[in-house]
This record gives C-alpha cells, sequence and structure tokens, in this order.
C-alpha cells in the first residue's frame, strides 16, 4: 500500500497527471470523489482517469517478475476511486486490490504464453480493473466475466519493450489501460456483451490444443471437398451507405448490385457474381485441399482476390501460406512445451 500510495503521492507532481486531470475534466465531469494531489472532485470515471495518469508517471511502483510489468498501478487509482464511490469498508477495499492483482498477474501469464511476448501493465491491468471495480460495484459473475472480457479484447495490447525503446506518456500503456478497464464497467452495466476473456476461454483452448488428434480434428472440418468454401453468398453480404451490396466486409471491389436500383431478394437471387462465389466448393482450390497446414490457416476467397494482381478469388495468397506456417510453428512448440511441463 506504501509503494501504490507513494506512487499516487509523487505522480500527481507530474505533466502526465496535469494531462489526466485535464482529461478527466473534459471528457468524464464533476462528482464528489477526490483525487490524490489535487483539490479537484471528479465521477468515478474522471477521478480513475486522472489517478490512472499518475499511478504510473515515474515507473516507481511495484514490479512483477513472471509478467515483468507493474501489476498494482494499473488499479490502485480506479479501485480507490470505485471504494469511495460506493464507501466501503477497509477490508472490502483491501479485498478487491487483492482480487486486482490476483486477475492482473494470471491475465498478464496467459497474455504472455498465449502472444509469446511481454506485455505493457496497461494491457492487462485493463482487467485488473474491471475484476476489482466490478466487485466493489457488486457484478455477480457473469456480469464480472463479461467486463473482463470487454476489458481484454480492447485494452492496449503493446509490447512492454516499446515502452522501453520510446519513452514518452504512453510508457507502460497504464492511463489507457485504466480507461479501458472503467469503460468496460460501465459499459457492461449499460447491457454492453462481450465473450469469454482469455482465463476462461484459455481452458478450452489449452484442452482442444491438447488433443492428439487436434490437426486431424481440424483437418477432417475442411476434407469434405464438396462443401461450399465458406459463408460467401451463403449466409453473408454487405450493404453500404450508397446502397452497394458487396459479397464481404473489405471486399468493395465486386460490387454486386445497388440497392436504389434493385431488390437485396433480387440481388441475393440473381447477382452473378454472388452466384458464382456461393458455386465455389473447397476441391477447387486444390492448393489448399492437399495443403499440410490448413488446419492453422483460414483461407478466404476475399483476401485471395484482394491479394491477386487480376482479383482472382481462386489464387491463393502466398503471404497466408506463410501465415499459417507460423501460426504452426507456434502451436507446435507451444504443446511442446506444455507437454514437458505435463509430463514432469
Ligand atoms: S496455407 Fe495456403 S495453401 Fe494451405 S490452406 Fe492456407 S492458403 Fe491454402
Ligand atoms: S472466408 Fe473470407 S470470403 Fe469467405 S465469408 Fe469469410 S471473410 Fe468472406
Amino acid at each position: 500500500m506504501i509503494d501504490l500510495f507513494g506512487a499516487l503521492i509523487v505522480g500527481s507532481k507530474s505533466q502526465q497527471f496535469a494531462a489526466g486531470l485535464k482529461l478527466a475534466k473534459s471528457v468524464f465531469g464533476g462528482g464528489d470523489i477526490a483525487v490524490i494531489g489535487s483539490g479537484e472532485h471528479f465521477s468515478f470515471a474522471g477521478a480513475s482517469t486522472a489517478m490512472g495518469h499518475s499511478s504510473n508517471a515515474y515507473d516507481i511502483d511495484d514490479g512483477h517478475n513472471i509478467t515483468r510489468a507493474h501489476p498494482g498501478t494499473s488499479f490502485v487509482g480506479a479501485i480507490l476511486a470505485a471504494a469511495y464511490d460506493k464507501n466501503v469498508s477497509r477490508n472490502e477495499f483491501f479485498t478487491a486490490l487483492l482480487v486486482a492483482y490476483e486477475t492482473t498477474v494470471r491475465m498478464g501469464a496467459a497474455l504472455m504464453d498465449y502472444y509469446n511476448y511481454a506485455h505493457s501493465s496497461g494491457t492487462f491491468g485493463a482487467v485488473g480493473v474491471a475484476a476489482g471495480v466490478g466487485r466493489l460495484f457488486g457484478f455477480n459473475k457473469e456480469r464480472l466475466n463479461n467486463a473482463l472480457s470487454v476489458a481484454e479484447f480492447n485494452a492496449p495490447l503493446v509490447p512492454g519493450i516499446r515502452s522501453v525503446e520510446y519513452p514518452s506518456m504512453n510508457k507502460d500503456g497504464v492511463p489507457f489501460g485504466v480507461m479501458t478497464g472503467v469503460l468496460a464497467i460501465l459499459d457492461t452495466a449499460c447491457g454492453f456483451t462481450g465473450n469469454k476473456h482469455m482465463l476462461e476461454a484459455d481452458e478450452e483452448y489449452q484442452k482442444a490444443i491438447m488433443a492428439d488428434d487436434f490437426n486431424a480434428t481440424v483437418e477432417k472440418l475442411q476434407n469434405n471437398g464438396d462443401e461450399q468454401f465458406c459463408g460467401i453468398g451463403v449466409s453473408t453480404c454487405c450493404m453500404v451507405s450508397n446502397g452497394d451490396i458487396f459479397p464481404c466486409p473489405g471486399w468493395q471491389s465486386m460490387v454486386c448490385g445497388n440497392l436504389n436500383i434493385d431488390s437485396l431478394e433480387n440481388i441475393w437471387k440473381n447477382s452473378p457474381q454472388l452466384n458464382y462465389l456461393r458455386s465455389i466448393r473447397r476441391k477447387d482450390i486444390k492448393e489448399c485441399m492437399s495443403c499440410s497446414d490448413k488446419a492453422f490457416c483460414s483461407p478466404c476467397l476475399a483476401r485471395f482476390a484482394n491479394e491477386s494482381p487480376t482479383g482472382n478469388p481462386m489464387e491463393v495468397a502466398k503471404h497466408y501460406c506463410e501465415v499459417a506456417k507460423i501460426n504452426k510453428k507456434i502451436v507446435e512448440e507451444w504443446r511442446q512445451r506444455h507437454t514437458i511441463k505435463r509430463d514432469n
């Protein structure tokens, strides 16, 4: 606590905090929550934002070995603001801090494992904010997991090493991590929904990936050559404000019709482009059909067309084959590391 409060107090002398105060005032408005180092009072979101700018300003707060980052700095201000807002007991405050610490370091370790590099504190701190504040706000398990998912998906995803290479107020991503965590809580309360944060999803993913028949199972799903290549023209098409209909997002070069001059039903049923695309079968792209990396790839007609000099959706873009090879290598290395751990 001395460490975290020390960081907040010293950080309140920084330019980063001055910027955070201005931002809190202009975006999040007033309230009755005190902010360390300022005589002003803010809403919960404003106070969290302001203190999120001071807590990591001088990098003097606690460090964590496994995540190679600063867990406490990323949630202390928001939890303080939430505790003040909800007028909770000292015990509840400390419990929320503990919950935030546990969640933050676990999420940090999970992210590092998943992406294979160390992230900035704000990346997983956003999830710690959501966990600690959600608890103080009385969120049930379902809402809490939702807020964690929203925070994890929307948090800054910055390699920690860039903080070192390019020192600035960006460093460690803490202020934006705090704001993401706070907004994840407020948006959850407004009905915004996410789905499975990494600590939930990881278990299923690990179980699936460790199965001996993982590759064979995925390949089997792609081995039926008579199946449609994908959902294009079967379950999906897109429209934009000028009425143009495209087969898929990112494929604006292929206009299949326009709603100002034709009905959606007629375009959907009779557009030559959509009829052509929905007639493509897996076996039509032979290279993908016989590919040994297909379990690690999501071949895509829109991306093939966009990469092809002639706009041909059947022309395999080699770049994606390289990506599939890298995916395969990462998964195989991960599996090997965890098989060794499991066998020990
Ligand atoms: S790696 Fe290349 S050839 Fe194999 S499935 Fe993917 S896009 Fe097709
Ligand atoms: S695989 Fe590509 S082309 Fe097919 S539906 Fe998905 S995004 Fe669209």
